[in-house]
């Protein structure tokens, strides 16, 4: 799979499609010849064959085999150019099956730190948006090229056939020209990619602006007016860079062609000479004449195309490279084991922890024990290292100090599906699938054992029975609009649709991490209050940064500053009169 990711064009789209590759350079470097050398000798032949039929010295039937001849030559330069698009998507069709499966099971496997990178995670954008397409160019470049060169050289050879030094002046002008657009295409590059930032700003902006999800708070708020201003600030930044290398390179490769056109119009005016003098026959001057205007006006549109494209291909392969050379988290395609283990205890001993690449230590010296069957809460402001111990508990940063044990195990020697199958998470952004309610539900339970009766058996503690009855189709209603016949639900029923699937997953804790927190505070403890209830005799870590929620919680943990500063039942903590206490008593107005 990884060799999909390692290789130049050339070689991922031979492998791809060898045959179609194959056949596709020929065609396409054979054709070269035909609107050049091909159509000029055709023409020599048709008119000089047409002279001489008008002065009267040969029959008017001998046109005949010229004429079928330059009809043959035009009618063959569109037909190889059919069969050469032809060909192009079948090696588009092929990526698509193996270099497009390659990018992306890589993209499931990458270390997390990548994805929470931002400058990781725009290099894994870049690479994943269109592979296909920009191999397909890539390769297409190099062909382009390779057309080019035959096309050059064969009218070259044509000239030099004709008027010997006439080539070689225009050989001269040519070979700086070839030097601007190399040095073009890798400006254009670098401005595309600088232009990316920008745009992945304005398409969220112009997502939070047009999208279907937002639209009660644009239309509540009001917001609208004044992200539509920042889009445009974005907007502009972006197009005034592409705008600015655009310019350039268009007076300095559009400026080259034109010192051709002249220099080929000087040569033009050279060979009447040889014309007058006999030398070079009219037919032959009108076939060069067409040919160097032809391939001058193909200098000067696709040589520096295809010189961009080609520079292009190369900083994407280099991009591809590093994209296969990212961390890769042991693990991170397994499955969860079928059956989750048994634990007593999980314990954290002075975990202290860094995300990579920062300096500031987010837990520093975190001690705390969490028992099999109790509740726990973990609070603390916003910002405080709640979320990040979920992420170090399951799996996500083994580069953490000090030790997690489950059971005295340390949990960076647990094998990752055996750690997908302990924990269940649901997270502040919890994931709302356009998929069947059913199905949602059923994602809580990969190993798909006897999940009919247990589904029901979910829905029916998460309280989903009512909205299941109001659905169309009941369980195998899609939720959204996304697949037809799709239906909405509010932002409290798909709340219970993710604690369903929580209640499904077979795993031993149970983690919320905010999920309520767009709720109000009083709707917040309702729901925490029945999650309780459900959950009871299992493991949970509750997370959330008001306390009114978490009162029931067997007990507390109050994170601040990188550390447990105080833990206990919430009795306990408001008779110590701390750090709890006050933040209790600043969020008593909550709850009135
Ligand atoms: P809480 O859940 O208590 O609100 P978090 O655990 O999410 O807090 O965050 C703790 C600190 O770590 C914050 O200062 C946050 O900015 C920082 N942080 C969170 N994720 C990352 C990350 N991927 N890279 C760098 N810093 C991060």
């Amino acid at each position: 799979m990884l060799l999909w990711l390692r290789q130049n064009v050339i070689k991922t789209a031979f492998r791809a499609s060898p045959v179609s590759a194959a056949l596709f350079v020929l065609l396409s470097v054979v054709s070269a010849v035909i609107p050049t050398v091909l159509t000029a000798l055709a023409t020599a032949n048709f008119v000089d064959t047409a002279a001489v039929i008008l002065g009267g010295t040969r029959p008017r039937g001998d046109i005949t085999a010229p004429l079928v001849f330059l009809l043959l030559t035009m009618g063959a330069q569109y037909t190889v150019g059919a069969v050469v698009s032809l060909l192009r998507a079948r090696i588009g069709m092929r990526l698509q099956n193996t270099l497009r499966p390659a990018v992306v099971t890589k993209h499931a496997a990458l270390d997390f730190k990548h994805i929470e990178n931002a400058e990781s995670w725009e290099l894994i954008s870049r690479v994943s948006a269109n592979p296909v397409a920009s191999v397909l160019e890539g390769f297409g470049a190099y062909v382009m090229f390779a057309q080019l060169l035959v096309g050059v050289v064969s009218v070259l050879i044509l000239i030099v056939s004709q008027v010997w030094w006439a080539a070689f002046v225009i050989l001269a002008f040519s070979v700086p020209l070839f030097w601007l657009s190399v040095k073009a295409g890798k400006k254009n590059y670098q401005a595309g990619r600088d232009a990316e930032k920008f745009n992945r700003r304005t398409w969220y902006l112009d997502w939070l602006l047009v999208g279907r999800e937002n639209i009660e708070e644009r239309a509540l708020f009001g917001y609208g007016e004044d992200v539509a201003r920042r889009w445009e600030e974005q907007y502009e930044a972006g197009r005034i860079l592409q705008l600015r290398v655009r310019a350039r390179y268009f007076f300095i490769t559009k400026g080259g062609s034109l010192i051709i056109a002249l220099i080929s119009l000087l040569v033009m005016l050279i060979l009447i000479q040889p014309v007058v003098g006999g030398v070079l026959s009219a037919g032959m001057f009108m076939g060069i004449v067409g040919a160097v205007f032809g391939m001058v006006n193909q200098i000067g549109w696709n040589l520096s195309y295809s010189l961009e494209n080609i520079s292009k291909a190369g900083e994407f392969v280099k991009d591809l490279r590093t994209f296969a050379g990212l961390s890769e988290a042991p693990g991170a395609s397994d499955l969860p084991d079928p059956e989750p283990m048994e634990f007593s205890a999980i314990t954290f001993r002075s975990v202290r922890f860094k995300y990579p690449g920062t300096d500031v230590y987010v837990l520093d010296g975190v001690s705390f024990t969490l028992e099999r069957g109790k509740h726990y809460a973990f609070v603390g402001k916003n910002g405080a290292g709640k979320t990040t111990v979920t992420k170090l508990l399951t799996g996500l940063y083994p580069e953490y100090e000090g030790e997690i044990l489950i059971d005295g195990r340390e949990l960076r020697s647990i094998q990752p599906g055996a750690l997908k199958a302990f924990f269940s998470v649901i997270y502040q952004d919890y994931a709302k699938y356009a998929i069947p309610l059913r199905d949602n539900i059923a994602l809580g339970d990969a190993s798909g054992a006897d999940t009919d009766a247990r589904i029901q058996g979910a829905v029916a503690q998460a309280g989903l029975e009512g909205t299941v009855s109001e659905l169309k189709d009941g369980l195998a209603t899609p939720l959204g609009k996304i697949l037809e016949g799709g239906q909405d639900i509010s932002g409290g029923q798909w709340q219970r649709v993710a604690i369903a699937r929580s209640l499904l997953s077979r795993a031993p804790v149970k983690i919320l991490d905010e999920p309520t927190a767009s709720l109000d505070p009083v709707s917040e403890s309702r729901i925490y209050e029945e999650f309780e209830k459900l959950m009871r005799g299992k493991t949970t870590v509750f997370i959330s940064h008001r306390l009114g929620s978490t009162k029931l919680a067997d007990e507390i943990l109050v994170f601040s500053e990188g550390v447990v500063a105080e833990r206990g039942p919430h009795r306990e903590l408001m008779e110590r009169s701390g750090l709890y206490t006050e933040m209790f008593e600043s969020q008593r107005g909550w709850y009135q």
